[in-house]
């Protein structure tokens, strides 16, 4: 089974004034056909210039990306301008947090899906309207042919967010990117949001990364998780492994006091607060970049940078803690802390 993403060592840096900022560092992950991967980490982390990176949605200068991404076995890093934009909002769609960056003001909702796909599918104008109304009638909007007819800011957020889902899923993409697609709706609607995306993935088969801060949505959605720190992944797991079990102290520390076994994460529960900042981009620690943060610091942890390992089968985390231990077959208890 191959995967439908792979990412090999991206680099993302930043050109700036003050410096190069190192956003993605060295990052690797997986995306298998019809698997839904969780990415998380707080705010800063990397995660969403990742996808950006992927997306090849960043302005180059001042952004510079280096490495490989591989879709469907295609380096899109390679390709060039015309052949990207083809793949994405075809093979590839990305669902926003905010919909208002993502639809056009000047365009009524139903204008702007079926001109996506009238390009993409050469359809007839009144075709490509219809096609706009019946996503619109599936991401349950109510009214669908009077919504299609008003123009974005006319509309409420839920509403906004099930347009942008509409328009994202018009193209039946093989692969969507969902960077926080529910935090700014409230809790009820994000639930039917991420229902309605978690059903329409399944009737299409495609494959999601979901892009989130909320542990809550993470255990309920994803099957396998990546954990981002500082620009790089810090620690990978199935989801039921991770929560069980954290291996890394920043996941650990994330984790916190998220119910796990026997209780249900909920749905719109944050990470927790973990004492410290994340560190600023233009001063990384140096060593392990959570070190200044993490209680379990050793020496040899603000001296150099700990490699990844492989401590149980399908589970990597960089973490000098756990060096030494790839040849445990299972993850026993306790953490060496
Ligand atoms: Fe903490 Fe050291 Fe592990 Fe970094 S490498 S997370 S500082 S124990
Ligand atoms: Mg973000």
């Amino acid at each position: 089974n191959k995967p439908i993403l792979e990412i090999k060592n991206l680099h993302t840096c930043f050109h700036t004034m003050d410096g190069v900022v190192n956003a993605v560092d060295g990052v690797d992950f997986k995306v298998m056909p019809g698997e839904i991967l969780g990415l998380v980490g707080e705010s800063g982390c990397g995660k969403s210039v990742t996808a950006m990176s992927i997306l090849r949605l960043l302005r180059c200068p001042p952004a510079e990306i280096k490495g490989e991404v591989l879709f469907e076995g295609q380096n899109l890093l390679k390709l060039d301008k015309d052949s990207i934009r083809k793949i994405r909002g075809n093979a590839i769609s990305m669902i926003f947090q905010e919909p208002m960056t993502a639809l056009n003001p000047v365009l009524t909702v139903g204008e702007q899906i079926a001109e996506s796909v009238r390009l993409h599918e050469g359809l007839s104008q009144q075709k490509a309207w219809e096609k706009a109304v019946r996503m619109l009638t599936r991401v349950q909007i109510s009214e669908p042919e009077a919504r299609a007819a008003e123009y974005p800011h006319k509309l409420s957020g839920g509403m906004r967010q099930r347009a942008m889902i509409a328009m994202a899923l018009a193209l039946n993409p093989r692969l969507l990117f969902a960077d926080e697609p529910t935090t700014a709706l409230d809790v009820t609607i994000q639930a039917q949001i991420m229902e309605l995306m978690l059903k329409l993935q399944k009737e299409t088969g495609s494959s999601i990364v979901l892009i989130t801060h909320d542990l809550g949505l993470i255990a309920e959605t994803v099957q396998r998780v990546v954990v981002m720190y500082g620009g790089k992944v810090v620690e990978e797991a199935l989801v039921k492994d991770l929560f069980y079990e954290p291996l890394h102290p920043y996941t650990q520390g994330l984790l916190g006091s998220v119910p796990v076994i026997g209780r249900k994460a909920t749905m719109g529960r944050n990470l927790d607060e973990i004492p410290g900042m994340v560190p600023h981009p233009l001063a990384m620690p140096k060593g392990c970049t959570f070190n200044p943060r993490c209680k379990k610091a050793m020496d040899i942890c603000r001296r150099e940078k700990p490699p990844m390992v492989k401590p149980a089968p399908g589970r990597r985390v960089a973490c000098w803690l756990h060096t030494g231990k790839e040849e445990m077959n299972s993850v026993t208890s306790g953490q060496g802390g």
